[in-house]
């Protein structure tokens, strides 16, 4: 392999044992692992004017305060960990596990794509059998037995009604499965009513595996994957909705890296498919909702999908969008780092929330997301630090504007 050849070096299809034959490409620009201002430059294009990266980027490097919990320090031990140089500690690790997945170093390194580097070190020592953070064996122990992060019963699952079949499949996940319901329920309605012939797997939908993936334990994220996929094709849906970041980048990217194939249908997140709906009349939002909001920009949406909900928000008639320093590409995790720091390094999560939270409060009064694992940690944050900060879901926000009850969904969410 050549390693000027970006292209190929950026593909996030790497498997582990090709991620082995490297030898460390870091040019030591110390970008990922610098405070201050930096300029990425992708070798493809000059950046436009003034689109330097923020001050603050690695969360873990905020956190930690050492460079090893950077891409560059994080990469030098994945290289050596690769050639057998170390051993794994449980120093090494945590050191690996804290990193939050949120990929700001991806778009900063000007060699290539560090995060898929520290997800194949994590697979590397899970391979290897060494011991993980408890919390993280359990959230395993859950996805693999009972189909969810929490090990619930899949009746306690809450399923909108769609029929089974159909061109969409909305696919909830977890957190809106069993903490949010009414973010689902929200989602079906406005689908429904903008006349998609959408479909649910019912309480046959288990969890995306996401945890499995960014916990590099391929094998069980293989598992996952394929059956999930092969649920889907029974749908005969060629189209799959989501509306968590999370299942979004699993969806999208992380079952093609696991199959070694494209899918058979293609991924949108939900807030693709309503700003389309908006732009193209099925859905006028007329209701007007004066107040003041900020949008947090979930880390898997941050660089592929950040205009699509901003031109929901722009679309609800009073609305006024005020944006925070660190927004779109370079937006800031909200402390949940993939759900694995979030069970295993509760400090360092909460943390990063209330950094991220104190940040969408000084912009507004109103922060609202597109993605409940977000929307969750936000929340809980802005409880815990007793702060004065609403946290809302940008379909939910919506659904205000079109007019659609909210009551019976308030209501699920109390007894949630
Ligand atoms: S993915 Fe995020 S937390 Fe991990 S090393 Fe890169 S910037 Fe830091
Ligand atoms: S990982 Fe990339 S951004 Fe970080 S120091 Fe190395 S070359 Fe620079």
């Amino acid at each position: 392999m050549a390693y000027n050849d970006r292209e190929t070096l950026v593909q996030e299809k790497w498997t582990l044992d090709q991620f082995k034959e490297w030898q460390d490409i870091c040019i030591n620009c110390g970008a990922c692992a610098a405070h201050g201002p930096i300029i990425p430059h992708n070798n493809e294009e000059l950046p436009p004017p003034n689109w330097s990266s923020p001050e603050h980027k690695c969360p873990s490097l905020e956190y930690y305060k050492f460079k090893t919990f950077a891409g560059q320090g994080r990469l030098a031990l994945a290289v050596n960990l690769f050639q057998d140089k170390i051993q794994v500690t449980d120093s090494l690790t945590n050191i690996m596990y804290t990193c939050a997945s949120c990929g700001i170093c991806n778009e900063i390194c000007p060699a290539y794509k560090p995060m898929q580097v520290i997800l194949a070190a994590k697979e590397d020592i899970c391979s290897r059998g060494k011991q993980l953070p408890e919390p993280l064996l359990e959230l395993f122990e859950n996805m693999d037995t009972a189909g969810n992060l929490f090990g619930l019963d899949k009746r306690a699952r809450a399923v909108p009604k769609l029929p089974e079949t159909g061109e969409y499949l909305y696919f909830t996940g977890c957190y809106t499965s069993y903490l949010l319901p009414q973010i689902g329920y929200v989602n079906a309605e406005i689908l429904k009513q903008a006349g998609m012939d959408v479909c649910h797997l019912g309480e046959n939908e288990t969890c995306c595996g996401e945890v499995a993936r960014q916990a590099g334990n391929t094998e069980l994220f293989r598992k996952i994957a394929l059956s999930n996929i092969e649920k889907v094709k029974k749908t005969g849906a060629d189209k799959i909705i989501v509306s968590c970041a999370h299942c979004y980048k699993t969806w999208k990217e992380a079952y093609p890296w696991a199959m070694q194939e494209e899918l058979p249908f293609e991924v949108l997140h939900i807030t693709e498919v309503l700003s389309e709906l908006i732009r193209q009349g099925k859905l006028t939002p007329e209701i007007p909702v004066e107040r003041n909001i900020t949008y947090h920009d979930p880390c898997f949406l941050r660089s592929q999908v950040n205009e699509q909900p901003r031109k929901i928000l722009e679309s609800i008639p009073g609305l006024c969008l005020t944006e925070m320093e660190r927004n779109g590409r370079w937006s800031y995790c909200c402390g949940s780092g993939a759900k694995i720091a979030l069970n295993c390094y509760p400090d360092y999560a909460a943390e990063t929330g209330r950094v991220r939270a104190e940040e969408a409060a000084k912009a507004a009064a109103e922060v609202v997301t597109a993605c409940p694992v977000c929307y969750n940690q936000l929340r809980f944050t802005a409880k815990a630090e007793g702060m004065d900060l609403r946290v809302n879901d940008i379909s939910l926000l919506l659904a205000e504007s079109l007019g659609i009850s909210q009551e019976m969904y308030a209501q699920r969410e109390d007894e949630s």
